[in-house]
């Protein structure tokens, strides 16, 4: 049941159990509507914070939240962070000990559970138990595998299916990073929740710069790029696993650190490998797609892909990787035709071959882009951008471009004349006015735009299109026979005469551009934070995040909380954390304070509090220093022009004394001479205020 004012209670429940103090874009959203029991579909990019959208819910709902996750290691990463800031949480998976299996069912059993993390493959076994169970809501994670339109699909995960029918009162949220219109109908369909709302994200991440160059001679370039980067971390993407060996080995022959990694290498030595990246000890890693997953580090600085990623999803997870932090970041791709030949070699034994080759050509468009890249992929992932980024390599170094508007208009009214039915090749063939079987079949040699455009090339009409795909005119539909759509933008130029530009064909010589250098971050803080919570993870066995992850040190080092009401404000510290970590690591930021605070002079310290109204003997208290040192402090100031009346200190009586015994004592050496002159009873630092008024 849904208390109502929980709604005003979301901020509070965000700060106490996972120490933020508001929420990303969209998630506020999401929530609102889980709540509200409706189904929702959430798509952010990767690590736009989507575990929140059902976390937060299942906090403040009654019952037990379930979450479906396709890989044990995410589960896992997700229920130590949970349980790390104090959450009832747990996973289960068929390689656990049978113990800790029955004692999993028997917390699930008796409702002690607030989030259930289970495989799609393991569901089966809990339907009597959930039968029985209040379950407050179920959260579909990464539901791209349930459709075979996605790039990762999971057979399993048609099996989520029948949910909504069997526990219609449950909300369903389903999360995904991958945009692409075509799986996203497809998660709703096969969820049975057609309902459901939409949430997207912005996906743009305009501190990458995005770059491709020509896949000739990569190691040379790698090693040109890498001059001047050797202390920053990046990430080498490669296709196999022997790449990768051969790569890092390159890279260590040159002078740099790097290690490989990939699935093939024993479980310690890929832990290690990952261990050692993550906290900085080696810089580079030469990795295939299996690196990555569920890292949070947020200095990767840059990412390179040794070959094409197989789609746009992948390769924009991958360079997601770098630049976390929101510095800048640098990444970029080799584009080579027999990369491209040996993915369809891959893909063409595959279940979804159709698809999948769909998506491949899409990620070849890219590469081959005349227009800003940034526009491209955004526009892919369905957002729709006209505006250039200035942070790719086309926008740095645009191609020349003609006004393309009429040309435009008539692909497009061909587009829409042939119902948005037909792929690509067909299109260019009814524009030139092609006289073959497939033109014929379908009887579109009468539709208008029929030869509209005779006198441009197949090859160079493709690359129009291409452009227009890529600057988001029209779209492909991979589920339907991959047919060529209008987008608002395409409709506005067709019914609007929107005029828009395309580049000139010809091959653009790209300047390879002195790229802009991120000074890597200074050795402060930041990186004793990060030694202490890499000792404490250790400790604890778990991953260093589940301790804090970077946006918390972070925050630690901009703030520098000296006490435990400081180090509450700090993000990621909710009321676990605070209890379990505030003191470990206020001592090392205080321990840091005190030694790289600038040295203030001790007689200024003692000024500073002078002024403030305390009176001498409580500032020798206060700095258990003795009165004399204070006094001779203040004499310091005196001299140095500071306002002291001095003549409130020593009274006119004790004066004339002091002037007595200067004559009595004309041999006198220091202090000590006039101490014992007056029997110790005039304290040191009166005799030597005396005697500087009657120097004055
Ligand atoms: P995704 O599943 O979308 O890739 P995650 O849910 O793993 O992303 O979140 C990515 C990171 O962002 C995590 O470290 C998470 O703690 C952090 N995060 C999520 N929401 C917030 C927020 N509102 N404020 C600060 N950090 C957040
Ligand atoms: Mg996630
Ligand atoms: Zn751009």
């Amino acid at each position: 049941m849904l208390i109502t004012d929980q709604k005003e209670q979301l901020l509070p429940l965000l700060k106490t159990h996972f120490g933020y103090d508001s929420f990303r874009p969209n998630q506020l959203d999401v929530i609102h509507h889980v709540l509200e029991k409706k189904d929702v579909l959430t798509i952010m990019p990767t690590g736009g914070g989507k575990s929140l959208c059902f976390q937060l819910p299942a906090l403040a709902m009654e019952g037990t939240a379930i979450v479906i996750s396709p890989l044990i290691a995410l589960m896992k990463d997700q229920v130590d962070v949970l349980q790390a800031n104090g959450i009832a949480a747990a996973y289960y998976n068929s390689s656990q000990p049978t113990e800790v299996q029955q004692e999993i069912f028997q917390q699930l059993q008796k409702g002690e559970l607030k989030l259930f993390y289970v495989a799609p493959e393991s569901i089966a076994q809990f339907d009597t138990v959930f039968q029985n169970l209040q379950i407050s809501l179920f959260a579909v994670d990464e539901a791209h595998c349930i459709s075979s339109w996605g790039h990762d699909f999971r057979p399993a995960y048609t099996q989520l299916g029948s949910l909504k029918t069997r526990f219609p009162d449950a909300p369903v949220i389903a999360l995904t990073a991958t945009a692409d219109k075509a799986t996203q109908d497809d998660i709703v369909e096969q969820l049975s929740i057609d309902t459901a709302e939409r949430h997207l994200a912005s996906f743009n991440r305009p501190n990458l710069y995005l770059e491709v160059r020509p896949g000739q001679e990569r190691i040379k370039q790698i090693l040109n790029f890498l001059d001047g980067r050797s202390d920053e971390s990046g990430i080498i993407y490669c296709l196999s696993r022997k790449n990768t060996e051969m790569l890092a080995e390159k890279l260590r022959n040159s002078g740099y650190d790097a290690k490989a990694y990939h699935a093939g290498m024993d479980a310690q030595l890929r832990t290690s490998v990952q261990e050692d990246f993550i906290n900085d000890r080696t810089p580079i890693i030469c990795a295939t797609i299996a690196f990555g997953m569920g890292i949070d580090k947020s200095n990767v600085r840059w990412v390179i892909h040794y070959n094409l990623p197989k789609n746009l999803e992948g390769y924009y997870q991958e360079i997601g990787r770098s630049g976390r932090d929101s510095l800048a970041a640098h990444t970029l791709l080799f584009y080579s035709y027999a990369d491209v030949v040996q993915l369809r070699k891959f893909i063409a034994g595959s279940a979804n071959a159709e698809v999948q080759s769909a998506k491949l050509e899409r990620m070849q468009q890219y590469a081959e882009a005349l227009s800003c890249r940034r526009i491209a992929l955004l526009n892919y992932f369905g957002e729709h951008v006209t505006q250039g980024c200035g942070n790719c390599d086309i926008c740095k170094a645009p191609p020349s471009y003609f006004d393309a508007t009429v040309i435009t208009q008539k692909i497009c009214s061909a587009v829409v004349r042939m119902k948005e039915q037909e792929p690509m090749g067909i299109l260019i063939d009814v524009l030139r006015g092609a006289q073959n079987a497939q033109v014929f079949e379908r009887n579109l040699q009468h539709i208008k735009t029929y030869g509209a455009i005779k006198d441009v090339s197949w090859q160079d009409l493709q690359q129009y299109i291409i452009q227009l795909l890529n600057q988001g005119v029209l779209d492909i539909n991979f589920r339907e026979n991959s047919s060529i759509g209008l987008t608002p933008l395409g409709k506005e130029i067709l019914f609007d005469k929107k005029p828009v530009q395309l580049a000139i064909l010809n091959v653009v010589e790209k300047q390879v551009e002195k790229k802009t250098r991120t000074r890597s971050e200074k050795k402060g803080l930041f990186e004793k934070l990060r030694v202490l919570r890499y000792q404490i993870a250790k400790e604890q066995g778990v991953p260093a995040y589940v301790v804090f992850g970077d946006a918390s040190l972070k925050d630690m080092e901009a703030k520098q909380p000296l006490n435990i009401s400081e180090f509450a404000e700090v993000s990621g510290v909710g009321a676990a954390k605070l209890e379990k970590y505030a003191d470990a690591f206020l001592k090392e930021i205080k321990a840091h304070v005190e030694t790289t605070k600038p040295k203030v002079p001790t007689h200024e310290v003692t000024w500073g509090l002078f002024k403030e109204g305390l009176s001498p003997k409580e500032i020798a208290q206060n700095r258990e220093l003795t009165e004399n040192t204070i006094y001779s402090h203040l004499l310091k100031m005196h001299a140095q022009g500071e306002e002291i009346d001095l003549n409130e200190l020593v009274t006119k009586e004790e004066l004339s004394k002091i002037e007595q015994a200067k004559i009595d004592l004309p041999e006198a050496d220091g202090l000590k001479a006039y101490f014992e002159y007056f029997e110790e009873k005039v304290p040191y630092w009166k005799i030597k205020i005396g005697l500087y008024l009657l120097d004055e």
